[in-house]
């Protein structure tokens, strides 16, 4: 199974991610958790990414597609992947699709987790006063920009895919369960 999930920050994709490992035994790919590592590790990547993460704006499109086309080839990636957090640009979806048909691999779905925004500011607010200050960028300024950066480069990627006959969207405000749920049954069409 080789999907994406696509949805804005604090709509669950880590955690429908973990699920959809389980369920399907496949690896997840998060950029977003790469890059904080790449911090964290104090790699030249890692000083490249960390504020311009730490503003909420997007890591070059061609720093991430290489971190993924890289990791495309690893075995582990070779019986499916969720890719979540990637992509996150339109190039980046071209960038993507060139790489899959390289690769020879094709995508099953792109579930689209849909969620009210003024609740999702909440949520992420939330998430981060539970971290501690694991995340510089979760505080209500930079989470307000992260939205909008969503919604302006992010967002038409529904389309993109729609176009493609692969979007599968799921109403992500319902509890986990039911997320779980609304996931199993649209990749079972
Ligand atoms: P969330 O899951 O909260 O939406 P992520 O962990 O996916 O956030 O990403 C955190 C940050 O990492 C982003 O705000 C961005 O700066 C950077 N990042 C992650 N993925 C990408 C990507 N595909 N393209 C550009 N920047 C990215």
């Amino acid at each position: 199974m080789k999907l994406i999930l696509l949805g804005p920050p604090g709509a669950g994709k880590g955690t429908q991610a973990k699920f959809l490992i389980e369920e399907y035994g496949i690896v997840q790919l998060s950029t977003g958790d790469i890059l904080r590592k790449a911090i964290a590790d104090e790699t030249a990547l890692g000083l490249q990414a960390k504020e311009i993460m730490a503003r909420g704006d997007l890591v070059s499109d061609d720093v991430v597609n290489a971190i993924i086309s890289e990791r495309l080839d690893s075995e582990d990636c070779q019986k499916g992947f969720i890719l979540d957090g990637f992509p996150r640009t339109l190039k980046q979806a071209d960038s993507l699709s060139a790489m899959l048909l390289e690769k020879n691999m094709k995508l099953d779905a792109v579930i689209e987790l849909k969620v009210d925004e003024e609740a999702l500011v909440a949520r992420i607010l939330m998430r981060a006063k539970e971290a501690g200050e694991s995340r510089a960028d979760d505080n209500e300024t930079v989470v307000r920009n992260r939205l909008d950066v969503y919604r302006e480069l992010t967002e038409p990627l529904v389309a993109y895919y729609e176009a493609k006959g692969l979007l599968r969207t799921v109403n992500g405000m319902s509890d986990m369960q039911s997320v779980k749920e609304a996931i199993r049954k649209a990749l079972q069409n």
